[in-house]
């Protein structure tokens, strides 16, 4: 299968505090994964994991400390072909739609712009018919667009709208951070669909950055899940949500009884006082809230484990002999 995206070894740090202050924030921890053509990889985690970050580090808005980004086998810096490649075959759907769209100006000028930018139309006519297009593809037109401001449409609708802008230039990769957190219920689905048609109807891969796992299991094909800047667990997304292996995960998972994506899953996880304790850890990062942790989680640094098509960060399953595995 050919892969899209390769994020590997992947640290970001930031310094917290101002000029003087040491305190460091390692977001993203030794972060790998990679995305397949055609399919949607869920990034998923509570806030303060380090998706975003993951997210930012992809779309060239932030520099890693160390590791490597890797697009369509790409290797190397962001320069000539491969700049104008990233530029028009990879796209981002933000969470606030309101945001994405200057209130004081029409909505459909964002497209001409983007159809002349990249000069994907001869002429007007042209223009227009392309839009068109992609709005359908949305379940929108270009008549119902057309000299609209963007508070003339619902939140769900100015979703829809920058996505079917994102989809003029034909990407190969949509990453897609939090994209229906702010959208009501009853859209949400249209939009969670739309990313799976993408998927099986033109080929394009997403990443969906998401803490709803409800949500996550409906679109995903796999998923990697995030715990303070660490992967803890990654794999198809039925089988780490119907069967998780790290503690973690299963504490994110009993959150949601059924997986149903109409029931949006909200609950919190309470995150303890000692916030960046957790990130500076020398050991694994759950363990001062983990109900299995052992004397070693507080200085081992559990690496992956692999279990068929899962990988987990967690000592119970490099148990030493004679110690016996958790059932899943
Ligand atoms: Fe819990 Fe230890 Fe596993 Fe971390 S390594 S999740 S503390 S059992």
């Amino acid at each position: 299968m050919k892969k899209i995206l390769e994020y590997e070894n992947v640290t970001k740090v930031f310094s917290m505090g101002g000029m003087f202050s040491h305190q460091r924030i390692v977001a993203n921890d030794d972060v790998s994964f990679h995305v397949n053509e055609a399919e949607v990889f869920v990034l998923a985690g509570e806030s303060g994991c380090g998706k975003t970050t993951a997210a930012k580090i992809v779309l060239g808005f932030d520099d890693a400390t160390s590791g490597l980004v890797v697009h369509n086998g790409k290797r190397g810096r962001q320069r000539g072909e491969k700049r104008l490649w990233f530029a028009e075959r990879v796209q981002a759907i933000f969470q606030d739609p309101f945001a994405t769209f200057n209130p004081l100006r029409l909505v459909d000028r964002y497209f001409f712009e983007t159809v002349r930018n990249y000069r994907l139309a001869k002429n007007h006519v042209e223009a227009i018919r392309l839009i068109d297009e992609k709005l359908r593809l949305v379940g929108l037109s270009y008549e119902e667009v057309a000299s609209k401001y963007p508070s003339e449409f619902s939140g769900g609708q100015l979703q829809r709208i920058s996505i079917a802008r994102a989809l003029l230039t034909d990407p190969v990769l949509i990453i897609a951070d939090e994209p229906v957190s702010m959208v009501d219920a009853s859209l949400r689905m249209a939009i969670v669909n739309l990313f799976k048609r993408l998927r099986d109807e033109l080929g394009v891969s997403v990443v969906y950055i998401t803490h709803d796992l409800a949500t996550a299991y409906y679109v995903g094909d796999r998923i990697a899940v995030m715990f303070r800047g660490t992967v803890v667990e990654t794999g198809p997304v039925d089988e780490v949500l119907t069967n998780p292996m790290h503690p973690y995960t299963k504490l994110l998972r009993e959150s949601i009884p059924e997986a149903d994506p109409e029931k949006r899953w909200t609950t919190t996880v309470r995150l303890s006082d000692a916030e960046h304790e957790e990130f500076a850890m020398s050991g694994c990062k759950f363990a001062g809230r983990c109900p299995s942790v052992m004397d070693r989680c507080r200085t081992e640094r559990p690496a992956d484990i692999v279990r068929g098509e899962v990988a987990v960060k967690c000592h119970l399953y490099d148990a030493v002999p004679g110690e016996q595995e958790p059932a899943r």
